[in-house]
């Protein structure tokens, strides 16, 4: 069994969260200055550069990509051979969220929902961990602005509805939302599974790196398909217009109950964070 102690975790989590707040991913950055010659709009391509100009300066002046700073969300990977030393591995994410946040002058977003009063040190973090082989821990941390999550729908689709209900659900809801999420977006969707499980593998979609489709041939098709009819729907960088609605559009599947189809589309904006550390 391998030990890790705590305090490694609250250290790596601390800079996941400052470092993932301030330095825009490259396959980001590479696909936004990708989409800059072929944006049909002026105005559009203005935009595009602006994003990028945006993500220099934030790297260079150690300053948030955007000041939704997000709520804190986790993908952790738990090797089964791993005993973990000092607090549990929840106190200890939520301690590196907690001096992340403090430290790296990151706005604290989290509030009760019914008093809204602020807790200020954006805990609790949202957690979400697989057991798996092995003696590693991998933390991949997905800060999540509220711009764009506010825009993402469920919908329990019948059985009957089938793949044309689920494509005209996807295409409705981006539509929808419009300039909200601060497009370009990219969207995750997750297909099938409970209410809790399909919008866990949706929000998971999301963590995939810019041009990463799906392994399953039919579903890397679906989402090819999806990415060019949304690009079409005219909204465009910062909904002013244009052909880059969306950088990327990526579906997860799991099978589900006879009697459902549930279908998540949880929209993230330009400013797709994700960072991950392997203890
Ligand atoms: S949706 Fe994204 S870019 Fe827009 S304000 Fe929120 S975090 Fe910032």
């Amino acid at each position: 069994m391998r030990i890790v102690k705590s305090d490694l975790i609250v250290e790596k989590v601390k800079q996941l969260c400052i470092e993932a707040n301030l330095y825009l991913g490259h396959d980001v950055i590479s696909c936004i200055k990708s989409k800059i010659e072929d944006e049909e709009s002026p105005l559009g391509k203005d935009i595009l550069k602006i994003l990028i100009e945006n993500a220099k300066i934030a790297k260079s002046k150690n300053i948030p990509i955007c000041q939704d700073t997000g709520m804190a969300v986790f993908f952790v990977k738990l090797g089964q051979d791993v005993a973990i030393n000092g607090e549990n591995i929840t106190d200890a994410i939520n301690e590196g969220v907690r001096q992340g946040y403090l430290d790296g002058y990151l706005r604290k977003s989290v509030v009760d929902p019914i008093t809204r009063i602020n807790t200020k040190d954006n805990t609790p973090a949202v957690i979400h961990y697989e057991i798996i082989k092995g003696d590693k821990i991998c933390i991949e941390f997905a800060p999540k602005g509220f711009g764009s999550e506010n825009m993402s729908r469920l919908k329990m689709l019948k059985p009957s509805d089938g793949i044309e209900g689920i494509k005209e659900f996807i295409l409705s809801t981006v539509k929808e939302a419009g300039s909200n999420p601060c497009p370009p977006i990219v969207i995750g969707v997750g297909i099938g599974g409970t209410v809790d499980k399909c919008a866990q593998i949706a929000k998971k979609a999301l963590l995939r790196n810019i041009g990463e489709n799906n392994k399953n041939s039919y579903i890397e098709k679906l989402e090819k398909e999806l990415l060019l009819e949304i690009n079409e729907l005219g909204i465009g960088p910062q909904g002013l217009g244009g052909s880059t609605t969306a950088l990327a559009l990526n579906i997860e599947t799991f099978p589900t109950h006879i009697a459902g189809l549930p279908v998540v589309v949880n929209i993230n904006c330009h400013a797709s964070r994700h960072m991950k550390v392997i203890l």
